[in-house]
């Protein structure tokens, strides 16, 4: 290790940085962060320095840099554009044996800085040693992605229980495992979304039941987390589904949720297959629920994976439905559903100025199989309509839609697998889509788009290349 990763504590003290430029005004900016009491020495400052000194922020000393300015300064930053003046600081403090940062140079450091992810009073510092400080900020940004901003509250809730987790668990290793499972649990996941309150009320309780039967593991409620995967494309994962997809004991998932999603669940949690095609549920709906009820009721933490988003012919209003009859503690982690993904991925605007004015999400397969909708609504010029299930009902959607006045020559798209690499775009129009559905054997699932905007396809979408014309009139992929 080049350097030692240390904390300072600066709060109240006082900082000095050489130098009144926009990189001064930004290490004055970190370190009043930090709480640092600064002083810039500088003949001029910038438009931002001396809206802070105006502020009475910071102190501003006039000048050019004098060595008797470290006198009292716990630490100093140089960040002049000359050299020589950088260099003079630089040895000064090193004399004094002050931590000194000249910037963009680090030869004449004793203390460089990191990239910084301030989750406070969680702070990451990543370092490359002053080697590429780019690479640090990559690094950086990818750990802003996976570290939820609410850790920092976390943080705040755990810390006013240190005491009394110290005083219910004086044995160091049964500490640790209570803190483990309340970072990873219930708790967590409540101070993420919100609920702090409750978060409060659930770790108090825990602690109070650990300490008076003694045993280290401490029993969580179990819980369901409903997440929608998105379509297909794990790239489509929201930063809250897949940590709920690494953290929990048993997954519920259906037909929808594709392989390389169910590849990025916790390697050794329990997995449930409960079916659902068309006519073949290896369960029913009444089972599953039942089922999310009996396993949060072990205690486990259930994760109930659907495809697409849960609340959009998903019947997750179903589900927890019953588990809020139940009190059992859930949430419901929204995905992005197959309109949105299918029509990104097949370059169709749902709804566009100049096309469609309106969007309807409609499911084409009702509880008894028929398909009855209002008609009069949908068939609207200007407006797109996105059937859901709707393979088995295109001949009824065909009729109606021109017997309640759309032109036959309007365009339709079909999305098979939508976002996965076996999606495939097929074009027709109300008249054809028949006729394509069989020819090109369609397959569930798929996504039909009514409407205008379906035109844009052609000039929108990554594939272009694979178009072809079909003599009939019929647009559709090459395979
Ligand atoms: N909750 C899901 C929808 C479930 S209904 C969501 O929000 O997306 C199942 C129907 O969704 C399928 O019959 C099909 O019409 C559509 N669908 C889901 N995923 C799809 C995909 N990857 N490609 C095409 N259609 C899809």
């Amino acid at each position: 290790m080049q350097y030692l990763p240390i904390f300072i504590q600066i709060k109240n003290r006082p900082c000095l940085v050489v130098g009144g430029g926009s990189i001064a005004a930004r290490k004055v900016a970190l370190l009043r962060k930090a709480q640092g009491n600064v002083t810039v020495v500088s003949p001029e400052i910038c438009g931002e320095l001396h809206t802070l000194k105006d502020d009475g922020l910071i102190q501003h000393t006039k000048r050019r840099f004098e060595d008797l300015d470290l006198e009292n300064a716990v630490l100093v930053i140089a960040a002049t554009n000359q050299r020589a003046v950088n260099e003079h600081v630089s040895k000064l403090a090193h004399k004094l044996r002050l931590p000194v940062n000249v910037v963009d140079n680090p030869d004449l450091c004793s203390f460089i800085m990191p990239s910084i992810i301030d989750r406070s009073p969680v702070v990451i510092a990543v370092s490359t040693g002053g080697s590429s400080p780019v690479l640090a900020r990559l690094i950086r940004t990818k750990l802003e992605g996976s570290i939820p901003a609410a850790y920092g509250r976390l943080a705040k809730l755990v810390e006013g229980f240190r005491n009394k987790v110290k005083t219910a668990f004086p044995n160091v290793e049964s500490r640790r495992g209570f803190w483990e499972s309340i970072l990873e649990g219930t708790v967590a996941e409540l101070v993420f979304t919100g609920h702090e309150e409750e978060a409060k009320k659930i770790l108090d309780e825990a602690i109070d039941k650990k300490a008076a039967d003694n045993s280290t593991e401490p029993e969580m409620p179990g819980e369901v987390f409903l997440v929608g995967a998105g379509p297909g494309d794990p790239d489509l994962l929201t930063f809250r589904a897949l940590r709920l997809m690494q953290q929990a004991d048993v997954v519920v998932y259906d037909r929808l949720v594709s392989p390389a999603i169910m590849e990025m669940v916790r390697r050794d949690a329990e997995i449930v297959y409960v079916g659902k095609e068309r006519d073949k549920h290896i369960m029913q709906q009444e089972n599953i629920n039942q089922l999310l009820v009996r396993l949060a009721k072990e205690g486990k933490r259930v994760l109930r994976l659907k495809g697409g988003d849960p609340f959009i012919f998903g019947r997750g209003g179903e589900e927890i439905e019953l588990l809020a009859e139940e009190g059992i503690a859930f949430q419901v982690v929204p995905g992005i559903t197959a309109a949105n993904g299918c029509s990104s991925y097949a370059g169709i605007p749902l709804t566009h100025r100049d096309y469609a004015q309106s969007c309807v999400f409609v499911t084409g397969h009702l509880k008894d199989g028929s398909v009855d909708l209002n008609w009069k609504a949908l068939a609207h010029p200007h407006q797109t309509v996105v059937f859901y299930m709707g393979l088995h009902g295109a001949p009824t959607l065909c009729k109606e839609m021109v017997a309640h006045g759309l032109p036959a020559s309007t365009p339709v798209a079909l999305v098979e697998q939508g976002t996965t690499p076996q999606q495939r775009v097929l074009i027709a129009t109300l008249d054809t889509l028949l006729d394509v559905i069989k020819n090109e054997e369609i397959k569930p699932p798929t996504l039909i788009i009514v409407g205008e905007v379906v035109t844009l396809h052609e000039k929108l979408s990554w594939l272009k290349e694979c178009y072809v014309d079909n003599s009939d009139g019929v647009f559709a992929y090459k395979n």
